[in-house]
């Protein structure tokens, strides 16, 4: 493995604690507008979805209402979708795509569904572009009870108020190449540890559940998804980010144990998308394509199985 220069904060292999914390915090810039690019646009949805908001967060005297969009007149008879997108703050389709599927497919699908969809999660990190919270911390490592990230409490608070069961739960995510220039290197640095390149898959991928695995369920986001964008072929290994693939474009990760969003309510059917934006074959609009599509050919199999 090729390794590679420090990052700029704290000392090689020696973890970082609160002065490299808050020197990291210190020059995190504000880059786009949560209100104007998220806000608004679920505002628009409020005619055919219940837009609740289900905690406040502030950050250096800065509010970010966190936002739920809900089925109206929910009904025990319908099981319930979960669909996250922002987690990972600076994953822009996963937000996008998200909106986008209400926008486009919501109400028809409310036919058979009830949804919980949380836009963006982490909308600190989306303003900020950024993966982590203003903590340091990875969301996406954070959901497990009395977790230390609001971001990650809060929407299990929000889910769980609502039901104990959760039929499919889509968490829409980017792999990025700011993911090997920033925040890998940045993680290797707060936690002490030699940073080690990973290759960025080009191309989209999906993380699947070992404890909840379906192969044709994520075969049928696969093959959907491919007449959008292309799917990332696995390296000289067989491997996409370092973990073996159980099938074109599939890994598996153990969500539970790593503390994954899409593991949080244990549903029947999870998936996490991974949209890769960087490729030349590729821009916004098709990784929100992307986004929708998996999550529409998710819903198509559920429905005809
Ligand atoms: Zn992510």
């Amino acid at each position: 493995m090729k390794k590679t220069a420090h990052y700029s904060i704290g000392r090689p292999l020696q973890k970082w604690g609160e002065t490299e914390k808050q020197a990291w915090l210190r020059v995190q810039k504000t880059k786009r507008s949560y209100e104007k690019d998220v806000l608004v646009n679920i505002e628009q949805l409020r005619a055919d979805f219940d837009i609740q908001q289900y905690e406040e967060l502030t950050y250096d005297s800065k509010t970010y209402p966190l936002m739920m969009l809900a089925t109206k007149d929910p009904s025990d008879n319908k099981p319930t979708v979960l669909i996250t997108g922002g987690v990972h703050g600076y994953e822009t389709s996963g937000v996008h795509g998200a909106i986008h599927f209400l926008k486009t497919h919501g109400k028809e699908y409310q036919t058979y569904f009830q949804f919980l969809v949380a836009p963006c999660v982490s909308p600190w990190s989306y303003e900020t572009i950024n993966r982590w919270n203003p903590d340091t911390i990875d969301p996406n490592r954070s959901f497990y009870p009395d977790s230390p990230a609001a971001e990650c409490s809060s929407l299990m608070q929000a889910v769980f108020s609502k039901t104990q069961s959760v039929l499919a739960h889509f968490d829409l995510h980017e792999t990025t190449d700011s993911d090997e220039d920033e925040f890998r290197p940045a993680r290797a640095a707060r936690d002490g540890e030699v940073f080690e390149k990973q290759e960025i898959p080009d191309g989209f991928y999906l993380v699947a559940d070992t404890s909840n695995y379906n192969p044709a369920f994520q075969k049928a986001m696969i093959d959907a998804v491919q007449k959008i964008t292309h799917i990332a072929p696995s390296d000289a290994q067989g491997n996409i980010i370092d973990v073996p693939i159980e099938q074109p474009g599939v890994i598996l990760y153990d969500k539970q144990k790593y503390k994954l969003c899409a593991g949080f309510c244990q549903p029947t059917y999870s998936t996490t998308t991974e949209v890769y934006p960087d490729s030349p074959n590729i821009n916004d609009e098709i990784c929100i394509k992307a986004q929708v599509t998996a999550v529409k050919a998710g819903l198509d199999f559920i429905l005809a199985t």
